[in-house]
Parts: C-alpha cells; sequence; structure tokens
C-alpha cells in the first residue's frame, strides 16, 4: 500500500472531521501517506487533492462540518467518470480510499473497490438510515442539538399553555425523532415507521392540560410531514392552543459530542487496519457498541432497522 485517499460525500455530519484525524493518525503510525480529497466524488474527478499531516489534522477533533468540505456529484455513478477518478488516484499514487458518507457514497466506494481501488465506507450522516448498522457518525449531536432546543421550547411552551409541534431531521428514517423524543420527554413521537392516531394524540394532550399540565411537545419526523401541516390536523381534534416549530439545520452543525468523537476516532483507526488487511469493498458499522464491516453489496438488499422500542417506552412515560 502507498497512500490513503480520503473523501467526504454526501450531507455533511459533526464527527466526520473526527474520522479524518483518525484516519490520518493511524495511517501515518503505520507509515502510510494520507491525501485529503476535497468535495467530495467531484474533487476526485478534478484532482482536487491535499495531503495531509499529523499537525493539520491535530485540531479536528473538536469541529463541526467538514473541512474536506462535501459536494452532490450524481456522475460519479458513470462508469468512465469513475475511471477518470482512478486515473486520478493512479496519478496521485493513491491505492486505497476511504469514504465518509451515507448509502449513496457506499456506491462510489464499492466501484472503486471494483476498478483496483479497494475502498472502505465509514458511515457519515446524522440521520441514521443505514442499513446493518445502529449508529452512523453525527446522529448524536444532532440529538443532542435538537433534545436542547426542545428543552428551549418547552420553557416558552409551558408559559403560554401551548402545545408545540416540533419537527427534527433524518429524512424518511424516524431515529432522530425517537431518540430526542424519548430524551425530551415528549407527550408523542411521530415517525415515518409508525402509524399515528391524531386524535388519540390530541385527547392525550387535552386530558394533560385538564389534569394541570401546562404544556405538550409533539416531535415530529421530517419524513412525516410538514409540522404546519400536522397542526392542521391536530386543532382538528384538540382546543388548545398549538405552534409549529421547525429545528432545521442547526441538527447538522456543531461540536460532536462524546460519543460522536469516540465513534468517528474508533471507525477511522478500523478503516486503515481494514484496508492495511488487503480488505475493499466493505462498510463500516456498529452492532450493540461493538465495530463490524459488511459486504457493501449486501448492504444494499438491507434495510435499516429503527429502535422502535424507543416509542413503547415513551409511552409509558406518558400515561
Ligand atoms: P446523505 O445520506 O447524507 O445524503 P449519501 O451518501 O446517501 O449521504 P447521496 O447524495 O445519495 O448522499 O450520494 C452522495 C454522492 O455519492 C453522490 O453525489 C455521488 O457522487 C455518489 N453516488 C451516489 N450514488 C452513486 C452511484 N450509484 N454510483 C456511484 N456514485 C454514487
Amino acid at each position: 500500500m502507498k497512500r490513503i485517499g480520503i473523501l467526504t460525500s454526501g450531507g455533511d455530519a459533526p464527527g466526520m472531521n473526527a474520522a479524518v484525524r483518525a484516519v490520518t493518525k493511524t495511517a501515518i503510525h503505520n507509515g502510510l501517506g494520507v491525501v485529503g480529497i476535497r468535495y467530495g466524488y467531484a474533487g476526485l474527478v478534478a484532482g482536487d487533492f491535499v495531503t495531509l499531516t499529523a499537525e493539520n489534522v491535530d485540531h479536528l477533533i473538536s469541529s463541526g462540518g467538514t473541512f474536506l468540505y462535501s459536494a452532490r456529484y450524481p456522475e460519479f455513478a458513470q462508469k468512465e467518470v469513475q475511471e477518470k477518478g482512478v486515473e486520478q488516484l493512479k496519478k496521485h499514487d493513491i491505492d486505497t480510499v476511504i469514504v465518509i458518507g451515507g448509502d449513496g457514497s457506499y456506491h462510489g466506494a464499492l466501484a472503486l473497490t471494483r476498478l483496483g481501488i479497494n475502498s472502505i465506507g465509514l458511515p457519515g450522516t446524522i440521520d441514521n438510515d443505514i442499513p446493518c448498522t445502529d449508529y452512523t457518525i453525527g446522529l448524536d449531536t444532532a440529538c443532542t442539538t435538537a433534545m436542547q432546543a426542545i428543552d428551549k421550547i418547552r420553557d416558552t411552551a409551558s408559559s403560554h399553555h401551548r402545545v408545540f409541534i416540533v419537527n427534527v431531521m433524518g429524512r424518511n428514517c424516524g431515529d432522530i425523532a425517537m431518540r430526542v423524543g424519548l430524551a425530551s420527554g415528549a407527550d408523542a413521537i411521530v415517525v415515518p415507521e409508525r402509524s399515528y392516531d391524531v386524535k388519540e394524540i390530541a385527547k392525550t394532550l387535552q386530558s394533560g392540560f385538564a389534569d394541570g399540565k401546562d404544556h405538550g411537545i409533539i416531535v415530529l419526523a421530517e419524513g412525516v410531514m410538514d409540522a404546519a401541516d400536522f397542526k392542521t390536523e391536530l386543532l382538528q381534534y384538540g382546543d388548545f392552543d398549538a405552534r409549529a416549530s421547525v429545528i432545521g439545520h442547526m441538527q447538522r452543525g456543531g461540536s460532536p459530542t462524546v460519543t460522536d468523537r469516540i465513534n468517528a476516532t474508533k471507525m477511522g483507526n478500523y478503516a486503515v487496519k481494514l484496508l492495511l488487511a488487503g480488505k475493499g469493498g466493505l462498510a463500516v458499522g456498529m452492532k450493540g457498541g461493538q465495530l463490524e464491516t459488511h459486504d457493501i453489496l449486501d448492504l444494499f438488499e438491507e434495510t435499516h432497522d429503527s429502535e422502535e422500542a424507543l416509542i413503547d417506552i415513551n409511552e409509558e412515560m406518558t400515561k
């Protein structure tokens, strides 16, 4: 092995930088060079490369975003474009690549492996929507940010005896909503994975107010519907004041939490060890706190399993 290329692709997530740092430090420790590829696959094809050293990644453990930048570059699905990327890698003496991104980005890692560049995928997305892993880099920071926002929303909700419908990110995956809902003591968690009964939710809130509760919080996954539309539905069945609130992109930013820093570091370190062992075409995941690998190809056959038990536990908390 000569040099490892590393890129971040798809949506950014807090902890991506910590993973780049871990890859760089592990590689250097093992006598390998590391090249940062800027702007995902677009930068790979354009040859937008920067040599990484232990010094220039030193400060990265605490920073959000991705200092390598990210880009959407659908052209990389075409074989001739992938071959151009491989040419750039060869020109720069790079024979292995680590890709940090979502499952779309894994397609690129698999394509590179098939073209002779062993590549490993690390799960980097706040959405936690990748199959064969119950954790993705950035999930914990996004949940913490959303939880802290809801803690603040609760203050104003209580002051005015209001219900707040809080829209959290996650695209079509309800994992952020499930975690944040339980962690915030929400009255209801509404996610794409489960059917919901808006009339029942309104009834729960109404009886909460009747019992002396001074506010209500509904955590709504963005994959279900707009918070404003949900409010309209809810108010058909409940006689209370309600507001819709969208936390938005602040969930994608910020300094990564302890969990994201540690897991990103473990995953980055592990990815280099896999490459050193001659492996490629693999995705790193985590189950029950243990690192695992899966063939990227197998991963495309699977769907992500959400921890739906969190919703059941939350329902018991609201009784
Ligand atoms: P996120 O879930 O955070 O959005 P993602 O990796 O799933 O991340 P995508 O936009 O699906 O995001 O993919 C990111 C990039 O991966 C694309 O812009 C493209 O460059 C590359 N990519 C996606 N699909 C393929 C494919 N079929 N073949 C090769 N490369 C692909």
